[in-house]
């Protein structure tokens, strides 16, 4: 029978919001001078895949209870939240889960963030499983960009790791029907495993170069307690990048802005370029920028935490905008994470806050 987990900080409880302090200057900085800039939004707890690193079926199977509707956060108050970190200096947000496509009008959700915050640089994390059918609608109501995931071009692989036995064509035509409706460029997320994947390595390389899109190679993570992790199935950067350059010659590329997290490879021969994303070998918590809110409204101040903080009950209990700021300026004042840094098999045990529910 599957073992039923519950999201940690209903085990733990929240973290206690700390007392507010005066902001000094403009930008709001924690203690390690890291400002505040990105936040990604989980819009929902469930997904249509089992993807094996993320969400195994053997966890996440039928008796899994996932949030009630009433636990996660409604569009208004998505809105409400997202304005205020804006307000704290935050210019990208992301949209992700879970599945967000699967989120019921997540393109209302989208114009309305768009509506309220117009010069946010918003974009979407997606399965890629409805992009088809949701593309032209997302751009419209306002979507900057789409990061797809796809782990394999190699149809029985794909169907194995995303364990829901979805094929690899309908995620192309999804990216394919993303790119018309102007979504691009495309990142295209391809997380590395030893054993299961990494032969595929040089040959999503193969088919997107020469193409808009960029392929992300992503070390994988301990995030989570149920994704099985061990050291011995990582594949670190330097060997993808060291496979893909013995094919098709590869030089360092410029960082587009500081605290970027994927490195940039681009083809000597001008067709395009790659990144790796190496949050295991080569940490970056020293430039990270990211908060999350979860979608049952907590924020989490590292994508490795344990625990978050409540948002979502001063939110509910009338909270004015100003007390939500102080919150939010609190917490990230206080913030000391450095997760990757200190990585440990121990650490790796630990159990930390599913990624489905905090938003990868
Ligand atoms: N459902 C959407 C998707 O598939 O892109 C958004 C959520 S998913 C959690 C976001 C990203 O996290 C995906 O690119 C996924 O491959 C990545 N991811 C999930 N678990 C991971 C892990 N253990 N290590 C590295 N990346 C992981």
């Amino acid at each position: 029978m599957a073992r039923t987990i519950i999201p940690v900080t209903e085990l733990r409880g929240p973290l206690a919001i700390p007392p507010a302090r005066p902001l000094e200057g403009t930008a709001l900085a924690d203690p390690r001078g890291r400002t505040l800039r990105d936040l990604r939004i989980s819009v929902t707890d469930r997904c249509n895949f089992r993807c094996v690193y993320c969400m195994p079926r053997e966890v996440f199977g039928s008796d899994y209870e996932f949030l009630p509707h009433a636990a996660l956060l409604t569009f208004e108050e998505i809105v409400r939240v997202a304005t205020v970190f804006h307000g704290l200096g935050v210019g990208k947000i992301r949209l992700t889960g879970g599945e967000p496509l699967l989120r019921r009008d997540i393109e209302k959700l989208v114009a309305m963030l768009r509506e309220a915050l117009p010069a946010v640089d918003l974009t979407l994390t997606t399965n890629g499983s409805a992009l088809k059918a949701k593309a032209r609608a997302l751009k419209a109501a306002g979507l900057d960009r789409v990061t797809v995931s796809l782990d394999s071009l190699d149809d029985a692989t794909f169907r194995a790791m995303n364990d829901a036995d979805f094929p690899v064509a309908k995620v192309l035509e999804g990216i394919d029907a993303a790119a018309q409706a102007g979504l691009g460029p495309i990142k295209v997320n391809m997380v590395v495993k030893r054993g299961v994947n990494d032969h595929q390595v040089v040959d999503m390389a193969r088919h997107f170069r020469g193409s808009p899109h960029i392929v992300r190679y992503i070390e994988f993570m301990d995030v989570g307690s149920t994704n099985g992790w061990r050291m011995d199935d990582v594949v670190p950067s330097a060997e993808i990048v060291r496979q893909i350059s013995s094919q098709f010659p590869l030089a360092p590329a410029q960082a587009n802005y500081s605290g970027e997290v994927a490195e940039r490879w681009r083809y000597l021969d001008g067709s395009g370029e790659i990144g790796v994303i190496s949050s295991v070998t080569q940490a970056f918590c020293s430039s990270c920028t990211r908060a999350r809110l979860s979608t049952d409204g907590h924020v989490y101040t590292c994508l490795f935490a344990q625990r978050g903080y409540d948002l979502k009950t001063p939110l509910r209990a009338g909270a004015d905008d100003e007390s939500l700021r102080d919150a939010v300026a609190a917490i990230w004042q206080r913030r000391g994470d450095r997760y990757s840094e200190i990585r440990t098999a121990a650490t790796a045990g630990a159990r930390k806050v599913e990624m489905s529910f905090i938003g990868g």
